[in-house]
């Protein structure tokens, strides 16, 4: 029997016959007769091309089939077909690609359009395993980063794909699937995790990643991590995503704003930096956290040197000390920020708590309007050209 496939098709209804999708598909899998525009499943490659041209929103639909449907199917429709009914598998797998697809899209809505993976970035390696095929990783080790009395536990976790290709790039993010099943009795879907570790292991050539998970009070997924021992075994979908990546050219330089465990990515990247033998762009954080000792990584993030990484640590609940978020800490260095802006090297990145979005987006506008420029207009310019980054949530 054949194996359950996604299929890319176009809605007919809606469907306005404007051709675009046709003229911009580059591997010539849109094609149409005198009643429909359709795709041939056996070119199409899921590159997303046509998606963002369509002006109706009909080319974004999708069936998972065990027999693709033909083109003189397609070309006879008045309308699409419903789903199919092929198996609890297939339904779980279709389930995991939308939702882990859904998450990501809207971790990075904040870009303000459709996120583009910087032009020198490697290629990413994406939906590997799944639900239905989850890698298996053996943990390593689990060590504790803030201090037991600071209120928040965040955990460094290791884990180890043994023989498993499991390939990722800085940036892209895991699926753990906790065991068991949730209230609907149906087994919990993965909960995504940016890897916090460059792409050639936590340990240097070693087929290992790191993660970096904060302990939520009633997150399943969160205790479930944090409580895993050296030597648990974890099912683990993935990798995903593949716009929110770092340029490969040493040359670029990287802005990067982050809170709490939204650093993950960032350590990746320096250590990536770190890595690389050649000498590279330079690199700056503002990482806000509510003291030092919930800050994850601050004793060896303070040990990179400033030339490498220049650091803004940034808190909020220090006491004795006025409240400080990332955006406020960005309007005191404006100067610095508005000569990265200026570069067409520097690339931005922002990753945490989707509530700093708007505080941040507010100081680059006040630090955009301070050298006469439009905010909106250069992010957009910045986001088409790959170099302009967010992932929250
Ligand atoms: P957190 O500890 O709750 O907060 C970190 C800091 O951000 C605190 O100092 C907090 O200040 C401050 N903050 C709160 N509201 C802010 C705002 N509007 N603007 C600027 N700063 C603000 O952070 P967390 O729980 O680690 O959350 C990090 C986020 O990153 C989560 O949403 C997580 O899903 C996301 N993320 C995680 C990963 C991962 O791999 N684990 C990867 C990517 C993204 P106060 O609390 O004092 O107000």
């Amino acid at each position: 029997m054949n194996q359950p496939l996604k299929q890319h098709l176009i809605d007919p209804e809606i469907c306005i016959r404007c051709y675009t999708c046709e003229m911009t598909c580059p591997v010539g899998a849109i094609t149409h007769d005198d009643n429909n525009v359709v795709v041939d499943a056996a070119n199409c490659n899921f590159c997303m091309d046509c998606i963002p041209v369509c002006p109706t929103g009909s080319i974004d639909e999708w069936r998972v089939v065990t027999v693709p449907y033909s083109l003189e199917e397609q070309f006879s429709w008045a309308e699409l077909p419903v789903q199919q009914d092929v198996g609890s598998e297939s339904e779980q797998i279709e389930a995991l690609d939308e939702v882990m697809a859904a998450l990501l899209a809207d971790a990075h809505k904040g870009a303000g359009g459709k996120a583009k993976a910087p032009a020198s970035a490697a290629k990413p390696s994406v939906n590997l395993y799944n639900i239905g095929k989850p890698a298996i990783a053996k943990v390593q080790g689990s060590y504790r980063l803030t201090s037991e009395d600071s209120g928040t536990e965040v955990r460094h976790i290791i884990l180890d794909f043994g023989a498993q290709p499991f390939p990722v790039l800085e940036g892209q993010s895991i699926g753990i699937i906790p065991p068991g099943v949730g209230a609907d009795g149906k087994p919990h879907l993965p909960r995504l995790y940016s890897v916090s570790s460059p792409r050639d292991g936590e340990r240097p050539n070693y087929n290992n990643i790191a993660l970096t998970v904060k302990r939520e009070e009633h997150g399943t997924c969160s205790n479930y991590v944090c409580n895993l021992r050296k030597g648990d075994e974890v099912s683990v979908a993935g990798p995903f995503g593949a716009t929110f990546l770092m340029p490969d050219d040493p040359s670029a330089r990287l802005l990067m704003i982050c809170t709490g465990t939204g650093s993950a990515p960032f350590r990746a990247f320096t250590m990536r930096r770190q890595r690389m033998a050649a000498s590279s762009g330079d690199m700056m954080i503002f990482f806000g956290a509510r003291t030092p000792d919930s800050l994850p990584y601050f004793g060896p993030l303070n040990k990179v040197p400033e030339r490498l990484l220049k650091k803004h640590l940034v808190f909020s609940r220090l006491p004795g000390a006025e409240k400080e978020y990332v955006q406020d800490r960005m309007m005191a260095e404006q100067e610095a920020i508005t000569e990265l802006l200026a570069d067409p090297d520097t690339h931005i990145y922002i990753c945490g708590l989707r509530g700093m979005e708007e505080g941040v987006e507010r100081a680059f506008s006040q630090i955009a309007e301070g050298i006469g420029e439009h905010w909106e207009t250069m992010r957009d310019a910045m986001r088409v050209a790959g170099r302009y980054h967010v992932e929250t949530y």
